[in-house]
């Protein structure tokens, strides 16, 4: 933050961080943000900052990525069995065929949280249509 003329009347020592001026009520803050964001030199230091930190990153993050698609073939393959379930399971209950198969992620999660964690366990199904589960 700096005292600054302001840009519309001339007014003297108003900050460059007020929202507007005290004299003539132009928008100080906005202005000087939009300076500062469009100031070529700023982005060209921000750009190379963002590179810094990705090429930093990128050694941790190639693990990370690895263990995240790791897990996505597994959810994706649990959608695939859901799918399959879906097709030959009725619910004993109102005999919907729209039954999910409750995910081991689910469930772990189930566990994780108080209160649901009695719910699921044990059940690996549940309808959609009366949330029956078994
Ligand atoms: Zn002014
Ligand atoms: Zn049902």
């Amino acid at each position: 933050m700096s005292l600054i003329n302001c840009p519309e009347c001339g007014k003297e020592r108003v900050s460059d961080s007020a929202a507007s001026c005290p004299s003539c009520g132009f928008g100080i803050r906005g202005y000087y943000e939009a300076k500062k964001n469009n100031d070529p030199q700023r982005r060209e230091a921000i750009n190379k900052l963002t590179n810094t930190m990705k090429n930093i990153s990128t050694k941790k993050q190639v693990k990370e990525e690895e263990e995240q698609q790791k897990l996505r073939d597994w959810e994706i393959r649990e959608e695939l069995l859901n799918e399959l379930n879906r097709k030959r399971l009725y619910c004993p209950v109102c005999g919907s065929g729209n039954v999910s198969r409750i995910s081991t992620t689910g469930r772990l999660i189930s566990v994780l949280t108080v209160g649901f964690a009695s719910s699921k366990i044990g059940k690996q199904y549940m309808c959609k249509i009366c949330k029956h589960k078994w």
